[in-house]
């Protein structure tokens, strides 16, 4: 069996002008090329061109990114995790766009934080969720070398790979979109963290419990 150990941690997390619930999904995956089937370069970076103002403008976006089979030749298991919490904790912002957008950047930052506690842990690498935000202004936009190419990862999507349906196949869990001004029932975000080393899944779970708690 190629993912056996599951996550499934559910709580609620006390932030300055909210309360939400967070449901934290994650699956180890023992054998890390299976991810191979879902790499979708060609469809990825047609969706990125059409619809992404970073395309091109940032160091960790296609077509600028790292594709999966530089990282999936080097580490042999992965760890995907995912943070959902429900947009009803977010009913009292009445534009929902804003809404949407202030769910997606706390459990961005949340997941990030988790992702590169684990990926230390494990001493692994971290495929993390959106482009990078370490910079104000990516250095790419003034044709400059990335500022902190030791710290900068890449998203998931920009290392090639079909994010929606590792989530469906692997977790079971259907990422839902905000579209045409309606809210999606949850929002969600996702990171993979790939290593070598046997890793206990019981410390992975408290490492996203204390993130969590701690955040
Ligand atoms: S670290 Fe800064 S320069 Fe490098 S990709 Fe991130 S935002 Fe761009």
């Amino acid at each position: 069996m190629l993912q056996d150990k599951r996550i499934y941690i559910q709580t609620s997390k006390v932030l300055k002008n909210r309360t939400i619930d967070i449901i934290c999904r994650g699956v180890l995956i023992k054998n890390a090329s299976v991810l191979n089937k879902y790499y979708k370069k060609e469809t990825i970076i047609k969706a990125c061109k059409d619809g992404c103002p970073n395309f091109g403008k940032k160091w960790s976006c296609p077509p600028l990114s790292k594709d999966c089979h530089e990282l999936l030749d080097k580490y042999s298991k992965a760890i995907l995790i995912s943070l959902s919490t429900s947009m009803n904790n977010y009913m009292d912002i009445k534009n929902k766009y804003i809404a949407i957008k202030a769910a997606n950047i706390t459990l961005k930052n949340l997941i990030e934080k988790t992702a590169r506690k684990i990926e230390t842990k494990t001493k692994g690498y971290a495929l993390l969720s959106g482009s990078c935000r370490l910079c104000k202004s990516c250095a790419c936009k003034n044709g400059q070398q990335c500022k902190h190419p030791d710290q900068m990862r890449y998203s998931i999507e920009a290392s090639y790979l079909n994010v929606q349906e590792m989530c469906e196949e692997l977790m079971g869990l259907e990422l839902l979109w905000y579209k045409k001004k309606r809210l999606p029932e949850y929002t969600s975000t996702v990171a993979a963290i790939l290593f070598n080393y046997a890793v206990d899944i019981e410390l992975i779970s408290q490492i996203i419990e204390d993130e969590i708690r701690n955040y």
